[in-house]
């Protein structure tokens, strides 16, 4: 038989059809406390969705350790080889709301919650290695580029050429974006990256710079253009169908998980800047560890609750693994964290999904929704220090000192930086097929933009490689200003 109905209370419903009014022909009666109890309800169905990264798909998992790398790390995830930990994962677009397409071109975010024994640590990265900004300073102009125009209401090629004209660190990224792997499949067909570079510390208290890669072992695949059209035409839902329809069939996709390990004092010796979010490391000079394999094997069973209540935030961190001096992340560090407790509330880390596994024992205290019990089974350790048998601070997961030097000020992010060599090394690798569809896909993406702007960016793609100027300024029509060429 199936369950009794109740209202949120729990007391039981007798009409689930029919309104409480003065006759059929009546008026409605206020006190149809459960009518009122559903519209209202309905009213309140929408939470703000996210400023970024809004339409995402999600999934349960396991991570598995199939490396020894407990000389770099004493995180507890990657205590012994064939440890298994839980975790919950959601991808997603950086600037379309929360109904934009799947297919479109765009970044995608890759964010990942392990669930460790030591606390959560969370890996909110991308499908590509770099960033389209180094200093935080710039993020809000940048994502406005992205988002809709304040009058028109809608997106704007121009506003979004003309900052990365303005702003050439942006290069590197924008090669990525516009290359074949812009568009993937599936989230399935993608790498990820932690992008930022984060350290690991040891039992020793020595620090290791290191960069997280999670490559893909479905193989890399993409939609062009042309059948990215085709599939938006047919399905604006297609990775939410392709990552729940392959969970749900029990082809469970997985990812490789790399490192790469920089010693701590070699961070003031490479010839760019370690801790610059629009470079990588090269691997000739940095080589991939090997260190275990990501499984997502779940769905999750309310959409809602599980992965959009899921809250990521790189100051989620686990003794053994921390930050490093890269300004991006310094600011996604405040940044994440605040912005869900706007979005969710102040107690966000207790729903469910983001509910350690590990215990927690904190004196935070009241608030909205503060659904959860004490912690401690004694309610007199209220605050602390106390004399209450109340939790207490362990000495023992000190991380070892984050070495800074320098006098603070406000630098110029741009002096000394190589915008060019990077962006260039990804070009020289494509085949003529791949600079094509680079040149293609740009001179799309630039479709109405002024040719000012356009020039201004030709220059930025014509000192990455003369090819990939050239290029592009063939495909959109529009010529290489002549200084430049006169000038190689
Ligand atoms: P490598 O030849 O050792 O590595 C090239 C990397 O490029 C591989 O990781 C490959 O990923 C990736 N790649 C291939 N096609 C694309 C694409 N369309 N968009 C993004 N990445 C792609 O050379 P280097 O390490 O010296 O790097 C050369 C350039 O490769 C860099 O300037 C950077 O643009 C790009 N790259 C470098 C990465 C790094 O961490 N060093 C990571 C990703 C890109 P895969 O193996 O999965 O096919």
């Amino acid at each position: 038989m199936a369950k009794r109905m109740t209202t949120s209370a729990g007391n039981p419903i007798a009409d689930n059809q029919n309104s409480l009014s003065a006759g059929a022909r009546g008026p409605l009666l206020m006190q149809d406390y459960q009518l009122i109890e559903k519209l209202a309800h309905q009213n309140r169905e929408r939470i703000p969705e996210r400023v970024v990264h809004a339409k995402g798909w999600g999934a349960f998992g396991t991570f598995t350790v199939t490396h020894d790398i407990t000389q770099y790390t004493r995180a507890s995830i990657f205590a012994e080889v064939g440890k298994q930990t839980d975790m919950v994962c959601r991808f997603s677009t950086v600037a379309g709301e929360l109904g934009a397409a799947d297919a479109e071109r765009d970044v995608r975010g890759f964010a990942l919650k392990f669930y460790t024994d030591e606390g959560n640590w969370d890996l909110v990265g991308n499908n590509t290695p770099v960033f389209f900004v180094r200093d935080p300073y710039k993020f809000p102009d940048f994502i406005h580029t992205q988002k809709r125009h304040p009058r028109s209401n809608l997106r704007s090629p121009t506003a979004m050429w003309d900052f990365w004209s303005l702003s050439p660190e942006s290069l590197h990224q924008v090669t990525i974006l516009m290359s074949d792997r812009g568009i993937p499949t599936t989230p399935m067909h993608m790498n990820g990256y932690g992008s930022h570079t984060y350290s690991f510390w040891n039992d020793k208290g020595e620090r290791f710079w290191i960069k997280f890669h999670f490559k893909t072992q479905q193989g890399h695949k993409h939609l062009t253009n042309a059948e990215s059209e085709q599939v938006i035409g047919q399905t604006r839902e297609s990775y939410q169908e392709s990552l729940y329809g392959a969970i749900e069939q029990g082809t469970f996709p997985k990812w490789t998980l790399h490192v790469q390990i920089m010693p701590e004092e070699e961070a003031t010796k490479t010839s760019y800047n370690p801790f610059d979010l629009t470079k990588v490391w090269p691997h000739g000079e940095y080589p991939l560890h090997e260190v275990g394999v990501l499984e997502l094997n779940r769905n999750a069973e309310n959409y809602f609750a599980e992965i959009e209540n899921a809250a990521y935030s790189p100051s989620n961190v686990v003794p053994g693994i921390s930050f490093s001096p890269d300004k991006m992340l310094q600011a996604r560090v405040f940044s994440y964290a605040d912005a869900h407790r706007y979005r969710l509330g102040t107690h966000y880390e207790a729903l469910p999904v983001n509910r350690p596994k590990s215990e927690v024992n904190h004196y935070h205290k009241d608030g909205a929704m503060r659904f959860f019990d004490n912690f401690h089974s004694n309610p007199d350790a209220y605050y602390e220090p106390n004399t209450m048998n109340g939790p207490q601070e362990d000495a023992a997961v000190a991380e070892p000192p984050l070495r800074i030097d320098g006098d603070a000020d406000r630098y110029n992010h741009r002096e000394g930086n190589d915008d060019y060599t990077q962006p260039g090394n990804l070009f020289r690798m494509f085949d003529q097929g791949q600079r094509e569809r680079l040149f293609g896909n740009i001179a799309a993406a630039m479709d109405g933009v002024p040719e000012e702007i356009i020039q201004r960016q030709l220059v930025h793609f014509y000192k990455a490689d003369p090819a990939y100027g050239e290029g592009v300024a063939k495909a959109v029509g529009v010529a290489l200003p002549k200084t430049v060429t006169a000038n190689t």
